[in-house]
């Protein structure tokens, strides 16, 4: 089949050159020959060549581009890719950690590792595909194959369930790519914690592996916390919201201090995975003195706590994405600022809150100004002490601002 061809509007061509690898509907001057699915060379208003990528008329986001050298997109070009990808992660930390056989990591980060549509995370000797685009979901056999290939697996699933499909036109897709018996749990290694990821029904690919840092970092935290206290503490009283499967939590047990964790999420599942890791932790779940879990609304269960007058010595807010779009700002301003400010309101003098947005429209700026605006109306003082990020795992391409969706602050707080 031949390619089609994408001529770019005169003056529109810069962001291409800039290697963004998206290009919308009103960047497009004229298409030949370009079919939903399939490769597309674009040039400009003259003709010369500017980018390979792939089209999908269905999409805001018409073509997405692969490549800004003229070579032809064959098995050996993926290859390639893959090969970059996963040497990046040979050399960054969790890779050089002992327990190469149930390492979790992000394999390959879709637009970052220049491989736009496509995500595929690894957990222990199972690999997660996501086809988040129509050109990689018609070829998410073939790529897994290639993959699977390069890196020496045997198994590979899809969880391509994610909402973003539908603006590609696509439904939802999940199921073996290749081997079989997907086991209920896979049991992988943080930095020395166990963790059962559900492959099939948890969320995104299983676990949110973009936070691994940011466990990491509290769990330094509580090792430092006692002797930065302003008053004796016997044991940190730590909330953990939104807490999903117990990540945070369960960081924050590694240490050796006394920890107390209140875990708080909607999902009745996610705590009940939760109270399994603490248990395969042997940090028991039944021990009252270890943790809770409450299945609850976090904005509701921190209008409670203010309520009730509770103070906690670290507070955690890593809540799930509220704004989709640019449209949905406000909104999720407004949701971010009641529960930062709830936050601010019971959290002890001296102690700390560690407060996370996941959503790409809100930009690191913005969200410090809301937080700010929540730190204001509570009349508490702050410091930061570090801004947060994703992990090593989750490059970001330089080119690709959107790609920073994770950004987290840690603040001192009094
Ligand atoms: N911190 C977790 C990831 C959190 S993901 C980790 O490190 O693994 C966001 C979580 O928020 C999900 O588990 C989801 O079930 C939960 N959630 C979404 N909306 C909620 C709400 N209004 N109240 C409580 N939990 C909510």
């Amino acid at each position: 089949m031949s390619e089609g061809i994408i001529t770019i509007k005169k003056g529109r061509e810069k962001p291409i050159r800039n290697q963004h690898p998206w290009i919308f509907s009103g960047a497009i001057f004229r298409t030949e020959n370009a079919v939903d699915g399939e490769l597309v060379t674009v040039v400009d208003h003259q003709n010369n060549f500017l980018a390979r990528g792939y089209w999908n008329s269905k999409s805001q986001i018409q073509v997405r581009i692969l490549t800004w050298e003229d070579e032809p997109i064959t098995d050996e070009w993926w290859e390639n890719k893959f090969e970059q990808a996963i040497k990046l992660r040979s050399i960054i930390r969790i890779y050089s950690e002992p327990n190469q056989e149930q390492v979790a990591c992000r394999i390959i980060n879709a637009e970052n590792d220049f491989l736009p549509g496509l995500i595929i995370d690894q957990y222990a000797d199972w690999y997660v595909l996501q086809a988040l685009t129509l050109y990689i979901d018609k070829y998410k056999q073939k790529l897994a194959e290639i993959f699977a290939d390069v890196i020496g697996a045997d198994q590979v699933y899809e969880r391509s369930d994610v909402d973003v499909r539908h603006r590609e036109g696509l439904q939802e897709s999940t199921g073996l790519l290749i081997g079989d018996d997907v086991p209920e749990v896979i049991e992988i290694i943080e930095s020395d914690t166990v963790y059962n990821v559900d492959i099939r029904n948890g969320h995104k690919t299983g676990f949110y592996l973009d936070q691994r840092e940011n466990r990491d970092e509290l769990a330094r935290l509580v090792a430092f916390y006692v002797d930065t206290a302003n008053d004796d503490v016997d044991q940190i009283q730590l909330l953990n919201l939104f807490s999903y499967t117990g990540g945070f939590g369960i960081s924050a047990h590694n240490i050796g201090t006394p920890v107390h964790t209140v875990n708080v999420d909607a999902s009745y599942e996610a705590l009940e995975l939760a109270e399994a890791n603490y248990n395969l932790n042997d940090f028991s779940s039944d021990d009252e003195q270890t943790a809770a879990f409450i299945q609850a609304d976090c904005f509701d269960y921190l209008h409670h706590c203010v309520d009730e007058g509770k103070l906690f010595d670290i507070v955690i807010l890593d809540p799930p994405k509220f704004a989709h779009n640019k449209r949905q700002i406000d909104r999720a301003s407004r949701g971010y600022k009641d529960l930062n400010l709830n936050a601010f309101k019971i959290i002890r003098e001296g102690g700390y809150l560690m407060t996370f947005s996941c959503s790409g429209a809100i930009s690191r700026d913005l969200f410090q100004k809301i937080v700010f605006g929540a730190l204001a109306d509570s009349g508490r003082q702050a410091q930061i002490i570090q801004h947060l990020s994703a992990g090593d795992d989750h490059p970001i391409a330089l080119t690709f601002p959107e790609g920073e969706y994770l950004k987290g602050l840690l603040l001192r707080v009094f």
